[in-house]
């Protein structure tokens, strides 16, 4: 089926409150010309410098959500245009961000990654690391990073309960974490295989690759 086919397809399963993340981490410009075509604005990649050649490219009116691990020194590389950032674990980075982006003059919008899967190879706070993060009297005077939500992802499994389980936690924590920053509108879960479920338990952005622009050669 074509990217746009399959683009109609998964639209009509969301809710219409429910944002899509187009993942084209490895797909060429062509791929990704042709979601735009069909009306798609929000890409996500999970390489900085991959993400910066697209931008260069493609249509300015495009947003561009980083979703991958985010190394500190290729910040600078996505500051002037990165519409969200979504895996941001550590204080640190935070500060790197803030740091760019007031060298851009503008304010940098960001998700905390929260850890809710088995594997331990999957980045993310946990929820005490995440209550010292969002506490702490450094990260108040951060000016030009905005938090606008969490994003977590499940653990890769057929076990349903399991993926059910672990989202509900991450809900869990977006509501307490609310209490403390009652700006956060952005629940970011749920992926081609998981989404259905993710949506279930509170999503409100959900980050579809496969799915749209088929199956890849490598992450
Ligand atoms: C690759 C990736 C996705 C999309 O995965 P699919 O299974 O292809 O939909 C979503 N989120 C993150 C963080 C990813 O790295």
């Amino acid at each position: 089926m074509s990217i746009a086919q399959n683009l109609t397809n998964i639209r009509e399963t969301l809710p219409e409150e429910i944002k899509l993340v187009a993942v084209s981490k490895t797909k060429p410009i062509k791929d990704l010309q042709e979601a735009y075509n069909a009306g798609q604005r929000i890409f996500g990649e999970n390489k900085i410098q991959e993400m910066a050649h697209k931008w260069e490219i493609l249509p300015k009116d495009i947003q561009w959500h980083m979703i991958g691990h985010v190394q500190t020194n290729k910040v600078k590389y996505m500051a002037a245009f990165v519409s969200l950032i979504h895996g941001v674990d550590s204080f640190k980075l935070l500060k790197e961000i803030n740091k760019q982006a007031i060298k851009h003059n503008r304010t940098i919008n960001c998700l905390l990654q929260i850890h809710i899967a088995e594997e331990t190879t999957k980045f993310g706070l946990n929820a005490k690391e995440l209550a010292v993060l969002i506490n702490s009297e450094e990260f108040a005077t951060l000016k030009n990073v905005q938090i606008v939500g969490l994003m977590g992802m499940a653990t890769l499994t057929d076990n349903k309960e399991q993926i059910k389980r672990e989202f509900k936690h991450l809900k869990t924590l977006f509501n307490t974490t609310k209490e403390t920053l009652p700006e956060i509108t952005i629940l970011s879960m749920g992926m081609s295989g998981d989404y259905k479920v993710a949506i279930e338990e509170g999503s409100t952005m959900v980050r579809i690759g496969s799915s749209i622009f088929g199956s890849r050669n490598y992450h």
